[in-house]
């Protein structure tokens, strides 16, 4: 079994963002509570791959904000021309959905695909930002060039976030999708017929060597705290030896995901959805 290595992948795409901005930076509005460990972590990825392709990144926290202020934050700065692209960090304040404020980001600087329009353009076919995650997986599955047309992929996970944005990606490159969650019945035996399997379910170590066909390309996005404060994958990389090739926790989606957000921006700067 071969690792898949998130950081070569990452550095390719960085290449072909090219070097520097006549028209002027894009500039990317970054709204977090900054109260939560895991997004002060993704905020500095984020400000270090920025500041490699000179992006530049505004940030605004929202301590104490409610859900009618942080739409507002949100209008304004979708209406603002100085700004190409939001995000929004989760979680946000006082346990507001990002569902409930995610429509307040125009659809041409949704960079991470928060808007429920993005979903729907996707599952239409019509260009969108898919959220970078999701977008991060096939340009794993890509850049290793893993055949998708007619392949039975599997995906475990249906979140807004990642699980259905990946499968319907999957879907545009016509490979056929099962999507999986917590009630699927048999998830063992569903996912042992994938040629692609990916994982997005958050619970460390789920995917055994009883989930994984051999030959099958594994991507693990899950990310989960393990022992001695390490971060783990849903895979058990142990029981993945069949698998022809996995992503590793960490070094693998994560590592893409935000170099994947990085040319998001400069798209959305070009007012050019993908
Ligand atoms: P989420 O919203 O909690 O969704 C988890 C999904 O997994 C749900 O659909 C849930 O099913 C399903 N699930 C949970 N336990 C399961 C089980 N035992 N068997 C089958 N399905 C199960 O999580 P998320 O936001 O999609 O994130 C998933 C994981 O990816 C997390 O570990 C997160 O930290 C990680 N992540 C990584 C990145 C990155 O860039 N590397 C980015 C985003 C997320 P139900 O719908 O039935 O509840």
């Amino acid at each position: 079994m071969r690792l898949i290595d998130g950081k070569a992948i990452a550095a390719a795409i960085e290449v072909g963002l090219g070097d520097g901005w006549p028209a002027g930076p894009p500039v990317l509005a970054v709204l977090t509570s900054a109260e939560d460990e895991a997004s002060r972590w993704y905020l500095r990825s984020i400000q270090r791959a920025a500041g490699r392709v000179g992006i530049v990144v505004r940030v605004e926290t929202l301590e104490g904000a409610d859900g009618p202020a942080i739409a507002d934050r949100l209008d304004a700065l979708s209406a603002d021309p100085g700004v190409h692209a939001i995000i929004c960090e989760t979680p946000l304040p006082g346990g507001v959905a990002l569902a409930e404020v995610g429509a307040h980001i125009a659809p041409g600087k949704d960079v991470d695909g928060a808007n429920p329009v993005s979903l729907g353009r996707l599952a239409a076919g019509l260009p969108a930002f898919a959220p970078a995650t999701a977008a991060a997986v096939l340009e794993i599955l890509r850049s290793e060039k893993v055949p998708l047309e007619g392949a039975r992929a599997v995906v475990v996970g249906r979140s807004v976030v990642v699980g259905k944005p990946v499968a319907l990606l999957l879907l545009a490159e016509n490979a056929t999708v099962t999507l999986c969650h917590s009630r699927t019945i048999g998830l063992a035996d569903v996912c042992a017929q994938a040629d692609v399997l990916v994982v997005a379910a958050g619970r460390a170590g789920l995917i055994g060597a009883e989930y994984i066909k051999a030959g099958a390309v594994v991507i693990d996005v899950g990310t989960n705290p393990g022992p001695g404060g390490k971060l783990v994958g849903d895979v058990d990389m142990a029981g993945a030896s069949a698998a022809a090739a996995l992503t590793p926790v960490p070094g693998g989606v994560g590592q893409v995901t935000t170099m994947v957000l990085m040319r998001h921006v400069t798209q959305a700067a070009a007012r050019c959805l993908p």
